[in-house]
């Protein structure tokens, strides 16, 4: 499994845009022509009961992305810019891929988009870690392929 690349100003922007959600969960995605170079923001859904799989779970538990913002990602596989790497924040501190996660990120025995998922664990004052998963075609299953020790308190 070979990681998409995510630089640490890209990922500062997302450690940046979980701060702002906290306690909320934060969610969007990276995209771009070959290395991922662009941060696409979405607004986390999962309050509006959207959520294909826990209509009753609280946004620090769960994201979706929906509406308009779940059409522009989708139409961005058709661009030379598409996205490559979906991020989400955990707001219990640990990055790890959940069960739901897993849910929504596999459909048909396979993954539901093609990319990368990073996720970031924080706390209400520090950005703990994050890591990174990719769909690994042979053990048919996500796989860590990244992960980064933090602990940079604001
Ligand atoms: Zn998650």
């Amino acid at each position: 499994m070979i990681s998409i690349a995510i630089t640490a100003g890209l990922r500062a922007r997302i450690y940046a845009h979980a701060r702002r959600c906290f306690p909320a969960e934060c969610c969007g995605y990276l995209r771009g022509p070959e290395a991922v170079d662009e941060i696409v923001e979405c607004r986390n859904a999962h309050a509006d009961g959207d959520h294909p799989t826990t209509p009753d779970r609280g946004e620090d538990s769960a994201f979706v992305i929906a509406g308009a913002e779940l059409i522009a990602f989708a139409r961005s596989f058709d661009t030379p810019s598409p996205a490559r790497v979906v991020y989400h924040s955990h707001t219990n501190g640990r990055a790890y891929f959940s069960a739901v996660d897993r849910d929504v990120a596999t459909a048909n025995g396979g993954p539901t988009y093609p990319v990368q998922h990073l996720v970031v664990g924080l706390t209400a004052t520090t950005i703990i870690e994050a890591a990174q998963f990719a769909w690994d075609g042979a053990a048919h299953d996500w796989v860590e392929v990244a992960r980064w020790p933090i602990a940079e308190s604001r």
